[in-house]
């Protein structure tokens, strides 16, 4: 039986129907997907970047897990983040690979659609995500090296199959490792701008910012803020007997020890030549003095080796202060300038005293 005009006029008119709901859906997607891209690209912090791929992006492309993986053998961009306070733990979705990455059992630098696979890529996917059906693994590559993956997965297992076309999945991955190369650098070069680039601490800078910050704190939530200044005793005598090199070894050395007595939270920043600050967050004077204290005898009890070979024994002059109860109203860059006038009277004490003391002021 042929059809008539009118059946064909009907087929027709449905087929050309079916297109335009494609053509439209096709639209709405890459409209979903151009929104994704401005916001991503404008991303300018770290924070601002993993919010865009966490949420955006599972939002956009409607997926049930998105997960960036980051090459950070050296845990370099790790320590950066941690340096500016950004708490990695907080990202179940961000994971930094520290091994080679031909441990990796996928090949690292295709694009890899299909089932999810625990073998291949659990790693992926860690035990603090849902775990997908299917998968879309996107290698991030820029200037020819590999820095890490993007990983889209979904419930479902037929949305990522390994026939399936990924020139879309590859542009973005490519828009994705642009950004996230940019935002690395971005924080690299806030970091540089707040570390003292001789011993690798925070700077004054950084500290006289992070002193704000955390009387503030104090203020809002009423936990206590210690501070403590720090001077090498008869340095002059260390750059006459060893040269300005040996001097400068000795700073490092210095600070690294200084630094195995702090937390994570606490901040060190060398302020000028041999002086270095501390703050010691939520301790009062009492766990202040017994830190400080620690400090002054692993300086004092163990020689410092120069790279000549030559040893020889320091010590440093250690004043603490402790923030007192504050009133709410009282301006922050007062209490801050308050605290640490009293750590540096503390110190002055400490060297009249005769040296290798920790005194305080209250
Ligand atoms: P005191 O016990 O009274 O603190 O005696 P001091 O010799 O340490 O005296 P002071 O703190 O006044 O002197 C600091 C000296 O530190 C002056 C300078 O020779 C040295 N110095 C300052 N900055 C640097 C630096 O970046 N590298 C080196 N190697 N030496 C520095
Ligand atoms: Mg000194
Ligand atoms: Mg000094």
């Amino acid at each position: 039986m042929t059809n008539t005009p009118a059946t064909e006029n009907s087929q027709l008119r449905s087929q050309l129907k079916l297109l335009l709901e494609q053509a439209h859906r096709n639209q709405q997607i890459m409209q979903r997907y151009q929104e994704f891209d401005l916001k991503f690209i404008g991303a300018n912090t770290f924070q601002e970047l993993i919010d865009s791929v966490f949420d955006t992006l599972t939002e956009a492309s409607e997926l049930d897990v998105v997960t960036l993986s980051l090459i950070d053998p050296d845990a370099e961009i790790r320590r950066i983040l941690t340096d500016l306070r950004i708490d990695v733990s907080d990202y179940p979705n961000l994971i930094f690979i520290a091994e080679s990455i031909d441990e990796m059992a996928h090949p690292a630098r295709k694009a890899s659609l299909g089932i999810y696979n625990s073998m291949q890529h659990r790693r992926l996917f860690p035990d603090t995500v849902l775990k997908p059906s299917s998968v879309a693994i996107l290698p991030l590559i820029r200037r020819n090296a590999l820095i890490g993956w993007l990983s889209l997965g979904s419930l479902d297992a037929t949305r990522f199959t390994s026939g399936m076309a990924s020139d879309f999945l590859q542009h973005r991955a490519s828009i994705v490792a642009i950004c996230v190369e940019n935002v690395i650098n971005n924080e690299r070069l806030q970091h540089i701008g707040l570390t003292d680039p001789l011993t690798g601490v925070n700077n004054r800078r950084y500290v006289e910012r992070r002193l704000l910050e955390e009387v503030g704190r104090t203020q809002r939530h009423g936990h206590t803020l210690s501070a403590m200044y720090i001077d090498l005793d008869f340095f002059k005598k260390v750059n006459d007997n060893y040269g300005h090199q040996g001097g400068d070894e000795v700073l490092r050395e210095v600070a690294a020890r200084i630094k195995a007595e702090l937390r994570l939270s606490d901040a060190l920043g060398r302020f000028g030549g041999e002086e270095f600050v501390v703050l010691l967050i939520d301790a009062g004077m009492e766990a202040a003095l017994a830190v400080a204290e620690r400090m002054r005898s692993s300086i004092a009890n163990r020689p410092l080796v120069l790279s000549s070979g030559e040893q020889l024994r320091l010590s440093v002059s250690i004043g603490v202060s402790t923030l007192q109860a504050i009133e709410r109203k009282d301006e922050v860059a007062t209490i801050a300038q308050q605290l640490l006038a009293k750590a540096d009277q503390a110190l002055y004490l400490a060297k009249q005293g005769g040296r290798n003391k920790v005194m305080n002021v209250i």
